[in-house]
């Protein structure tokens, strides 16, 4: 008696199991699945950074780091910082974006 291995109705050598992914698709929707789930990630990202910039709008100068003051070399004397115009702070890059992006 001959043992004749049974032919796999399937052949696939070239794709290994993903054992630690059961979730995902195997082929060419896995990479879909995957680009979908990082941009959905950057979203949620950029959703979270906006809304603190919403509620935080403002950063340090960053040539006086918060202090409005530009020094003289005896640190006596200052002027306002020519950066932020005295006032020490500067809008961040989500500030910005909300402003320019607002509706009214
Ligand atoms: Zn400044």
């Amino acid at each position: 008696m001959i043992a004749v291995p049974a032919p796999s109705p399937h052949p696939s050598p070239t794709l290994p199991p993903l054992p630690h992914l059961p979730e995902l698709p195997t082929g060419p929707m896995r990479s879909v699945a995957l680009v979908t789930s990082a941009v959905a990630a950057l979203v949620l990202l950029t959703a979270a950074y906006l809304a603190t910039c919403r509620i935080w709008p403002y950063a340090n100068c960053g040539r006086c780091n918060g202090s409005g003051k530009s020094r003289s070399p005896s640190r006596k004397a200052f002027r306002n910082c020519k950066r932020c115009k005295g006032t020490g702070r500067r809008e961040r890059t989500g500030t910005k974006f909300l402003n320019r992006h607002k509706t009214h």
